[in-house]
């Protein structure tokens, strides 16, 4: 039997990336998943693999209420869902300050103040925050409101991790370097015309990593597993570096 038989886990922005490497990563350990995603269409696939799907934007604070409600008591909650803007102190607009803090802090607030009742009822549970090496952690160029909202992730987790440390709650954060996902893509089109082309806006982001290589997203949900294992029971309120030697 799987690491996670007998598991209720539930994801934000499982359609893609690390959010869908994730999901099949529990269901290979034997949970029993809840994917949700603002975009159903990029759920396709999942339930082939045994995973349930369901629409969630996890900007509608009702929405996800009634999502987690709805999912029964959760084991394992994997706040994954975030949004990366490339901007400055100077070039962010109020409504990228807004809409950032919206999606990348206020939700996971909401995810997990939902989630918290089954889990205490439970006598437990684990909590994944997908944060950024770009964050409280490190600085990066042109990453301003990217890196102050990962920074509050970060704040929050350990917050959470340290008023349900003795309830049986673990709550961690995830802190990857860059991961080659389908909005990687898009950052990279996104420069490439200041770069000189796709080839060099690509050759960037893979120039910040010391390996010289981009993570794939099955090396980051391997974080993500872990954390959420019985094999992890020990570990509560870290922020999780995952970076190919970025911050080396
Ligand atoms: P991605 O950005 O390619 O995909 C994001 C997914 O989120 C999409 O399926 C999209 O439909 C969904 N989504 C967007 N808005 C949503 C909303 N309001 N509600 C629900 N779902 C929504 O995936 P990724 O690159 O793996 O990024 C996932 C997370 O990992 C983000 O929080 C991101 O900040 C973080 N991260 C990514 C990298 C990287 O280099 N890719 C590095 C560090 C951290």
């Amino acid at each position: 039997a799987g690491r996670l038989q007998g598991r209720r886990c539930f994801v934000t922005a499982a359609g893609q990336g690390i959010g869908r490497a994730a999901t099949l990563a529990y269901a290979a350990e034997g949970a029993s998943v809840l994917a949700t995603d603002r975009d159903a269409g990029k759920l396709a696939g999942l339930e082939a693999a045994g995973i349930e799907t369901q629409a969630l934007d996890v900007l509608d604070d009702a929405a996800v209420a009634a999502a987690i409600a709805g999912a029964g008591p959760l084991d394992i909650l994997f706040n994954c869902a975030g949004f990366v803007h490339q901007n400055t102190v100077e070039s962010c607009t109020d409504g990228d300050w807004d809409f950032a803090f919206a999606l990348n802090v206020r939700a996971m607030w909401q995810t997990i103040r939902a989630a918290l009742p089954g889990m205490l009822e439970k006598g437990g549970g684990a909590i994944v925050n997908m944060a950024s090496a770009c964050s409280s952690v490190k600085g990066a160029p042109n990453r301003f409101l990217y890196g102050t909202t990962k920074a509050a992730v970060i704040g929050l987790t350990k917050s959470v991790a340290t008023d349900y440390v003795t309830r049986g709650i673990r709550c961690n954060a995830v802190c990857p370097g860059t991961v080659d996902t389908p909005s990687l893509g898009e950052r990279i089109a996104a420069n490439a015309a200041a770069a000189g082309g796709l080839e060099q806006a690509r050759g960037a982001f893979v120039a910040r990593q010391a390996m010289g290589r981009l993570a794939t997203a099955e090396e980051i949900a391997a974080l993500v597993l872990y954390l959420s294992t019985p094999e992890s029971t020990f570990v509560t309120g870290q922020a999780v570096v995952i970076d190919g030697g970025w911050t080396l």
